[in-house]
């Protein structure tokens, strides 16, 4: 578990502005949800946490750590993105593997923390399977797995579930809640799905053209909207 701080955080591209000064503390467990519509600097908001994009200014902390300059391997941060992004030639077992191996973890921890991470997941029938031979869902499941058995102390979801259809979407929405709750792993997922937002959020952020017009509860946020653009977005589901 660990705190993530994000403070005054701004982002230019060349001469373009695309985040304006954002700011949030994440308490240790606590699952944010970053809402807005598309094109608002959600997922250059995330990719600076991730460390995959420099930080214009302002200052991103881990555990009261300054990580604007620390390499993104160096993070311990696990991010899942919408398209899964699996090693097609490679079993369930080797995908979920291959973060531990390339970090130099023991064979015996390797298979012991894939097994652990198997079973919460509910892959364990599927191993030896490839990505192809894997459903949606369970691929996403692949995807999920990989990231923690790194141990990570903050999850990244970058609009995870935006490729599946809307059933299994749903389901998903429920297990990474639930996965996220029991490990406890510090949270930011961005999504421009309101009802999503609401359903996972413990606190959201709703971004409008790189600023966080309002951050709070989501009954909250959606009983005493801040702005109109607020009002607007969170008022009327997609
Ligand atoms: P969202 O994830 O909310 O859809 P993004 O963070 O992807 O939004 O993009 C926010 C804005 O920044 C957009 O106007 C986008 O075109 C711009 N942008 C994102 N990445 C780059 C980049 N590497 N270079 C220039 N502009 C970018
Ligand atoms: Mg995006």
């Amino acid at each position: 578990m660990a705190t993530l701080t994000i403070t005054d955080v701004k982002k230019t591209f060349g001469k373009t502005d695309v985040i304006h000064g954002v700011s949030i503390d994440v308490a240790e467990g606590e699952f944010i949800v970053i809402v807005g519509p598309s094109g608002c600097g959600k997922s250059t908001l995330l990719r600076m946490v991730a460390g995959l994009e420099t930080v214009t200014s302002g200052e991103i902390t881990i555990d009261g750590r300054r990580m604007n300059d620390v390499e993104p391997m160096d993070r311990n941060i696990a991010m899942v993105f919408q398209n899964y992004a699996l090693y097609p030639h490679m079993s369930v077992f080797d995908n979920m593997a291959y973060g531990l191996k390339i970090a130099g973890t023991p064979k015996a921890e390797i298979a012991e923390r894939v097994a652990q991470a198997a079973q919460m997941l509910q892959l364990e029938p599927y191993m030896g399977r490839k990505p192809r031979e894997l459903s949606g869902g369970q691929r996403q499941r692949v995807a999920m797995g990989r990231a923690i058995v790194r141990k990570p102390s903050v999850f990244l979801f970058d609009e995870p579930l935006s490729n599946l259809d809307a059933k299994l979407r749903v389901q998903m929405r429920l297990e990474i809640k639930e996965l996220q709750k029991r490990l406890g792993i510090t949270s930011l997922y961005v999504t421009h799905d309101q009802v999503e937002a609401m359903t996972l959020a413990d606190r959201m952020i709703v971004m409008n053209a790189g600023r966080a017009d309002q951050i709070g509860a989501p009954l909250e946020v959606y009983a005493n909207p801040a702005t109109e653009f607020v009002a607007g977005f969170i008022g009327s589901p997609a």
